[in-house]
């Protein structure tokens, strides 16, 4: 098969698409995704019965490398046949997040601070997702349900943070979010919210002026946690969208998750941090793979990982290594994972 270069293919310019239309012509057909990229489908076993299906936008797309069957931003969304296989101590819900949702679509695990599940949907699929499994979409809570999750966090003093999660929280569209921000910042201990999003980084357009001004005029000191695990996600799009959000005053920060075959290599962390710091992010979390079934052939050995940490530390500046953290379930926060002392 003949290579082509994904820009054009493409014929056509995503940057300044409106978001709701990319969302609209995500590509969800495994053959097609590969025809596109110029890799023979014999090559790459595709699993097209997944329950958890392909969903990725073009924009991710264009992003990908022509004829690269091993293409790190690829190998996060395309579901192998790998994926059916079972793996001991994998399972469904590894995080038993199911324990610590005291009303409908908030979650309550860590001190002074709630996630709310906003929306079950996503613009892309992740194949090493721990909430691959979670049937949110099936359990949306109304405005009317909402108004328990309110009441729950007016009534706990200690709660002074309220994460917006998913799902993908920015896809909810603009005048949810204005409405659910505006409730929130009613709750008078309430001082910090906090937005977890893959969105911008694979819809950049989804920062939209109504969304900055939104974020640049709340009462409430905004974060923005964006999520991605390779500097060839970031392109100059996203640079752009973001910068109206650094002129409001958001802090920026980034989660990874360290999968084998997208960034477990020193060398593609380090560009990854320093290609987000350019950008006017901050590394803030590389979290181990949650043993999620389906997602085994992301796992990275303990001690790579160790080698790994111990590599970053002695590369970069302290404040562009994320935090190694993995998460424990009933633990009362992330776990940091330690390199081990070599004086
Ligand atoms: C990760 C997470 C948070 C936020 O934890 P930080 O350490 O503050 O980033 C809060 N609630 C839940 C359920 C989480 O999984
Ligand atoms: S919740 Fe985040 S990691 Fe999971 S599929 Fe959605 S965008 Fe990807």
């Amino acid at each position: 098969m003949v290579a082509r270069n994904p820009a054009q293919w493409q014929g056509q310019n995503t940057a300044g698409e409106p978001w709701q239309q990319a969302l609209q012509t995500v590509i969800s057909d495994g053959h097609e995704l590969l025809r596109r990229l110029g890799i023979d489908p014999q090559a790459l076993p595709i699993d097209h019965e997944q329950p958890f299906p392909l969903r990725v936008p073009r924009a991710f797309v264009a992003r990908m490398q022509a004829a690269r069957a091993d293409d790190p931003l690829l190998r996060q969304v395309l579901p192998l046949l790998a994926e059916a296989t079972q793996q001991p101590g994998f399972s469904r819900d590894p995080l038993a997040e199911a324990a610590a949702e005291p009303v409908p679509g908030l979650i309550h695990k860590y001190h002074g601070r709630v996630l709310l599940i906003v929306t079950g949907h996503c613009a892309i699929h992740c194949r090493y997702c721990f909430r691959r499994h979670f049937p949110y979409a099936a359990r949306q809570p109304s405005r009317a349900e909402w108004s328990r999750a309110f009441d729950y966090i007016r009534h706990d003093a200690s709660i002074s943070e309220v994460i917006l999660s998913g799902g993908d929280p920015l896809s909810a569209p603009d005048r949810h979010l204005a409405w659910l921000i505006g409730e929130i910042e009613a709750i008078p201990q309430v001082s910090r919210l906090r937005i977890h999003s893959r969105l911008p980084v694979v819809i950049p357009t989804r920062i939209t002026a109504a969304l900055s001004a939104l974020l640049a005029d709340s009462r409430l000191l905004v974060s923005l946690v964006i999520h991605a695990n390779h500097a060839r996600e970031l392109d100059d799009s996203l640079a752009a969208a973001l910068a109206p959000l650094r002129r409001a005053g958001v802090t920026l920060l980034n989660q990874s998750v360290l999968l084998a075959g997208v960034n477990d290599q020193v060398e593609v962390l380090s560009e990854l941090s320093e290609r987000l710091f350019a950008i006017g992010v901050l590394p803030y979390y590389l979290h181990l793979l949650d043993h999620v079934a389906g997602a085994a052939h992301f796992a990275v050995p303990e001690e790579r990982v160790q080698v790994l940490q111990a590599a970053l530390l002695a590369r970069l500046p302290g404040y562009l290594v994320p935090r190694l953290v993995r998460e424990v379930a009933h633990a009362a926060s992330k776990m940091p994972v330690f390199p081990p002392v070599r004086p």
